[in-house]
Parts: C-alpha cells; structure tokens; sequence
C-alpha cells in the first residue's frame, strides 16, 4: 500500500469526535484564553468524563512557558492540567470499573505501551517507549497532540483511569493525582516511616503534600522552606520542625542527620548544601524539575557514601494505591479554588511561592466563560 492509501485508511479508523470547551496557550508568552478543542467519542475500551476539578501544577506553568524545550518542546496550542476529576458521562461497551455518574481521575499518563518491562512492573510513567502524556503528549488515536484538564471533558482508556472513594472531597483529591502520587511513590520506594528523620523541601502544592505522607508514614518530619510566614502552616500539616533554608546558622545545626530528603524545589536552588544535611548512606531524591542544571561537589558524595535520584510521579497500580490510602486516612490537599478566568493571575501568584497550597479549578466556570 502507498504512504498515501495508507493515511487514508487510518484517517477513515479514526473514531468521531465532539467540541470541548478549554483553555489554552498559543504560545510561550501568551495568557491562557479560551480554546475549543475535539475529543474522540468513546471507543469500546473508553471511559468520557465530565471535569468537575482540575488541579494547577508547576509542571503545567513550566510546560506553558516551553521552560523544557531540551527535554519536552511545548507545541501550541498548549491545554494543561493533569489533575483532574471529575464524573463519568459515559462509558464504552467493554468498560467493566466505571459506569456513568461515577467519580473518576486521571493523572499525568493517558496511556503506555503495556508491553515492556516496565509496563509489566506496573512502572508505566518510566515506559521505555515513553509513556503518553495527558497533555502535550502524542495523540496516537486522533493524531496530533494531546489535551489536557484545563478543559470540560476527556476521555480515557479505562486502564488509565483511576478511581476515586466517596469519602474524598472531588476538588481536593484533583491535586492528588500528581502532586500526590509524585511524592508518596518515592517516600514509598525509599521505604519513608517510623524512626527517620526526613526533609521535604519547599512548601508547594508538592512540597505540601510531601510533608502530609512523610507524617502519615510515621517519620520525624523538618520542613525547609525560604517562605518564613509558611511556619505555623507546616507545623499544621505535619512537620515536626521547620527549617528557613536561607538561615545558614539553622541549617548547619542539621548537618549530616537525615536519612531522606526530598526536594520539591521548581526553581534555581543549590543542592549541596541538602546534601551535607544527609547522614551516611543518605539520599537526596529530586522530583523538583527546574528549568537549569543544577552543578554538585563530589565530596558532598564520597564522604558518607551519599546518593542523588530523582523520581517521576507513580504508575497507575500505585497512584490507585495513594487514592485508597487517602481515603482511608482523610488526606486531600489544601486547596485554593479558583475559577478558569483567573488562571493566569494563579500562575503569577505560583512563580512568587504564593499558594495555600494548590490552586485548583472550578471547572463549571468554563461553562460561563467564553
Ligand atoms: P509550587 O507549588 O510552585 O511549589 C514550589 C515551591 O518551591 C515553592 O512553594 C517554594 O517553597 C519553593 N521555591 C520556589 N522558588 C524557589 C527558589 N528560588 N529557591 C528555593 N525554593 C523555591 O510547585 P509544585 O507544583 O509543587 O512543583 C514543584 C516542582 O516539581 C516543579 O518544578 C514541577 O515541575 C515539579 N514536578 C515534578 C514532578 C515529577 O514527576 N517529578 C511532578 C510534578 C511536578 P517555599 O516557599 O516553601 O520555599
Ligand atoms: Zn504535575
Ligand atoms: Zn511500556
């Protein structure tokens, strides 16, 4: 078959498709603005859902402003949001988990390729023919790119779609499908509890949600933060002590004692001095991304046998697992609900660490905007 024959046979597969109201970037400098966009009708295998709540990510102010040309180049028009909740509208005919009106969420990965070692292990978010992105990701059913939750609909292959318990308040889980499940995979996997003393660094929708597992995990929690008045609300939260990192004298009095510290830092930070406070056999795990390399000194390594990682968000078997954990033990982030016009006044406010401590969108304000 020709290259030609061949596009038109996949063009005549491709499934149908209805308008979803969004909001969206057009380019690096542009304010979000109102955008329509096409959603495929539900194949057997699908899951459409209405978006109740969509939480507002760093990641997603990052991704807007193409701060990640080098690893993830942003293609315009840009639809954010992988926090998303929302009820179900309908369902295909092999879907057996979800029926219409319940609550459902779907986090940073719509699909994967299921077949690789990885997928295998339930690891989807490190498939090695990557996963697909619920936002600037390749569409590989329409073609194109991929939309996300700043929208009042999408629709998902059930695999990929998680569930939510009656017990959650909607609007305060959406920040748990990244902000979430970002930070408890790597406290998990480093095996965070009873008898550690951890760091989480930088009280952020991340960083808030961090200290809220590390405390339900049973370690000693210190919070290091450059937002002095962030004090009573951290203590609130969980952290047995707060830390000004920008106070030398208080940081040097927690050199070399913690076993864990994870950093949720989104802008130019330095790490060395994170590593000097870890004890021998000490990690320091990233889930921070921000725009620059950050240099380090190998002493900071070679002396206690320190380690660097990072982590990127968790695969669906344990995002279901955080979703089940905070519902058994009433954890939802603390949100700010804002409505869809407002969004860009948000991501000024995050770019000055100013949010309590995710901003989240109403999205039944998309129906009376624009
Ligand atoms: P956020 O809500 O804006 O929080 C970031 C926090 O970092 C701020 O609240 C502030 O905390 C601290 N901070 C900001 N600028 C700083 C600076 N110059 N020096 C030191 N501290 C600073 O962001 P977020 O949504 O939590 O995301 C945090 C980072 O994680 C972003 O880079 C995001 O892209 C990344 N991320 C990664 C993953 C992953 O899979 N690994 C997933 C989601 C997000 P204080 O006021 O307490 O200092
Ligand atoms: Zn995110
Ligand atoms: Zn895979």
């Amino acid at each position: 078959m020709t290259e030609a024959a061949q596009k038109a046979v996949k063009e005549t597969q491709k499934p149908e498709t209805f308008a979803a109201k969004a909001y969206a970037a057009h380019s690096a400098a542009a304010p979000l603005a109102p955008f329509t966009l096409p959603r495929r009708s539900p194949r057997p295998q699908d899951v459409q859902i209405e978006i109740l709540f969509c939480g507002v990510c760093h990641s997603d102010l990052h991704q807007v402003r193409n701060e990640w040309k080098d690893v993830m180049p942003t293609v315009y028009p840009c639809v954010p949001g992988h926090e998303i909740v929302g009820r179900v509208v309908k369902v295909g005919s092999a879907v057996k988990k979800f029926k219409e009106g319940d609550i459902a969420a779907v986090g940073c990965m719509v699909d994967s390729c299921r077949v690789c070692a990885n997928c295998r292990a339930g690891e989807e978010q490190y498939c090695e023919n990557f996963m697909t992105l619920t936002y600037n990701g390749e569409d590989k059913i329409l073609g194109g790119v991929t939309y996300g939750g700043y929208s009042d609909s999408i629709v998902v292959e059930e695999p990929y779609v998680l569930r939510v318990s009656n017990k959650l308040d909607p609007a305060g889980t959406a920040p748990l499908l990244c902000a979430g499940i970002t930070t408890y995979s790597p406290l998990r996997h480093w095996n965070v509890g009873k008898g550690q003393k951890v760091g989480i660094v930088g009280l952020g929708g991340l960083g808030h949600m961090g200290v809220k597992f590390a405390h339900a995990f049973g370690a000693h929690v210190v919070l290091f933060t450059t937002s002095a008045n962030k004090t009573a609300d951290a203590l609130r939260l969980g952290a047995d002590e707060v830390v000004i990192s920008k106070n030398e004298a208080e940081m040097q009095k927690h050199a070399g004692s913690f076993n864990f510290i994870l950093d949720a830092v989104s802008a130019d930070h330095d790490l060395n001095a994170y590593l000097q406070l870890l004890k021998l056999d000490g990690t320091l795990t990233l889930v921070g991304a921000p725009e620059k390399p950050a240099p380090v000194y190998a002493f900071n390594f070679l002396m206690k046998r320190r380690r660097l990682a990072g982590s990127a968000i968790g695969g669906i078997r344990e995002t279901q697992e955080m979703l089940d954990f905070c519902a058994e033990h009433g954890i939802t982030a603390d949100i700010e609900l804002i409505r869809i016009p407002q969004i860009n006044e948000a991501y000024d406010r995050l770019l000055k660490s100013d949010v309590k401590y995710r901003f989240v969108i109403d999205m039944a304000s998309l129906k009376q905007s624009a």
